[in-house]
């Protein structure tokens, strides 16, 4: 089957390419299953020489990247060219790191001695989503690599020539033949891939719907996974917040990406007191965002990355909208773009419409107003989601207490809730189950495996 790839950008057709029939899938399996356990059995100051190489590579290949990202799911130019420093600094810290991580640990009991070691599982099956192409690859590969497990690869059905380069930069930096390879295959495939007995494990970064599938795919198999899904990030503004740094990080995490963040604040739970001056500021700074070619950088809002993509945020807008959400800018389609739609910022949004009980996974931001922070607290709570969430505050005891009584992975204090490859990163509730990134990342995917010397 041939698949077209569209620039959101222009709307032409830039690339086509094939589907790997079965053959191809098994050449694929088999080479990693054979490259298992000589890569398991690097030292890992050989697996982290090589992980140093692919951060050079990364680099060296930046251009190419970012080209890639932009043509295919419209990435800003800045944003394409930051996302692939984020991945080469990622290798370098697990190439720095790994051995701390996974030192045995020793554990004092009767025995004469007793301890953890952590042993890699074999072969990890990764699904991935477009909208950071390149960095969500990269957070599940890099302490996969220093694990010693071997990974193949399906990525975004519209994202190709981003996994090919991934592919690329990781055989020019020296990766052995079959540690990592790409899979373009669709979803029928991959349920077969999954279900083969030489894939271990599977990690998905995407929606709950895929969530759904793969996680109940891979528990009938009793193979272990971990869910990186959807979210709805709080952005909470109590009535002591310093507003100029509050406005300026609502609109950086609404309406970079155009959007199509997981861990975007997406709902803007203000105060009373404060909703007023906040939400007047918020659209005026979002009124700033131009909307253009993404290679420019005049250009501050991206193209979404695909039309169905654009159109099916702007259903939930007119659905919000039908049940009393104000549209306070934007809110309809960017006339005579492909798939571009506005810095958009919709009030008096509340229960029943998709604004508030859904993802919006594009640059439209939904303003909730409440009486106090109590209230804050239980609407923040009010959502099946639990990925990130932010709270703003000029007392920072105020704010952590606040934080920590946040349901989701990750709260964070006057803060931008972002990803770091030195903190754990991962959702609660319908966000998903386990952690990427830090100690806690590199164990995801490894056999835990007590010894006891009596
Ligand atoms: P998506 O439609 O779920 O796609 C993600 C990946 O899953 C793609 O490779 C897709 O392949 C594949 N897929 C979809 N349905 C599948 C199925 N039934 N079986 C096997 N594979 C399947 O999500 P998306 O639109 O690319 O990404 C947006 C979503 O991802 C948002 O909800 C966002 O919040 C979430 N996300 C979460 C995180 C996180 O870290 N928690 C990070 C980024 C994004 P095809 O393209 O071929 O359909």
């Amino acid at each position: 089957m041939t698949v077209e790839i569209i620039n959101p950008a222009t709307g032409q057709v830039t690339y086509r390419h094939e589907l790997m029939d079965a053959a191809a899938i098994e050449q694929r399996l088999q080479a990693a299953a054979e490259a298992f356990p000589r890569w398991a059995e690097r030292s890992l100051q050989d697996r982290g020489a090589i992980l140093k190489q692919i951060a050079g590579q990364l680099r060296a290949r930046g251009d190419d990247l970012q080209q890639a990202m932009t043509s295919e799911m419209g990435k800003l130019k800045a944003e394409a060219l930051a996302e692939v420093e984020k991945c080469a600094t990622t290798c370098e810290f697990y190439a720095d790191h790994a051995a701390d991580y996974l030192k045995p640990q020793l554990i004092d009991t009767e025995a004469q001695r007793s301890y953890v070691r952590y042993e890699p599982i074999g072969c990890v099956f990764a699904v991935m989503p477009w909208n950071f192409p390149i960095w969500q690859v990269f957070r599940f590969l890099a302490p996969a690599f220093m694990a010693g497990n071997v990974a193949l690869l399906k990525h975004a059905s519209n994202v190709p020539q981003c996994a090919d380069l991934i592919l690329a930069v990781c055989r020019d930096g020296g990766l052995p033949d079959g540690v990592f390879d790409v899979l373009h295959i669709d979803n029928d495939q991959a349920a077969d891939v999954l279900r083969d007995a030489r894939v271990k494990a599977v990690t998905l970064t995407g929606s709950e719907r895929a969530g759904r599938s793969i996680a109940s795919n891979a528990g009938s198999q009793l193979k272990k996974s971990v869910m990186e899904l959807g979210g709805s990030d709080a952005f909470v503004v109590l009535d002591d917040a310093d507003l100029d740094k509050a406005v300026a990080a609502a609109v950086k995490s609404r309406f970079d990406n155009s959007g199509q963040t997981c861990i975007a604040a997406k709902r803007f739970i203000v105060v009373e007191a404060v909703a007023d001056e906040f939400t007047r500021r918020f659209v005026e700074a979002a009124g700033e965002r131009q909307y253009g070619d993404p290679n420019e950088r005049a250009t501050t809002l991206a193209p979404m990355a695909r039309a169905d993509l654009r159109d099916e945020l702007h259903k939930q807008v007119q659905a919000s909208v039908a049940k009393g959400a104000r549209v306070l800018i934007g809110g309809e389609p960017i006339a005579g773009s492909h798939a571009g739609y506005p810095a958009s910022v919709l009030d008096q949004v509340g229960p029943g419409m998709p604004a508030y009980d859904e993802e919006l996974f594009g640059p439209v931001a939904a303003v909730i107003r409440v009486k106090d922070e109590a209230e804050a607290l239980r609407v923040a709570n009010d959502t099946r989601f639990g990925l990130g969430g932010s709270v703003w505050t000029r007392d920072p005891v105020r704010g952590e207490s606040f934080a920590q009584r946040m349901e989701c992975g990750a709260a964070f204090v006057n803060a931008i809730v972002k990803s770091d490859a030195r903190l754990p990163f991962g959702g609660s509730k319908e966000s998903g189950f386990g952690r990427e990134l830090a100690d806690h990342g590199i164990h995801e995917f490894m056999n835990i495996k007590t010894i006891y010397v009596a």
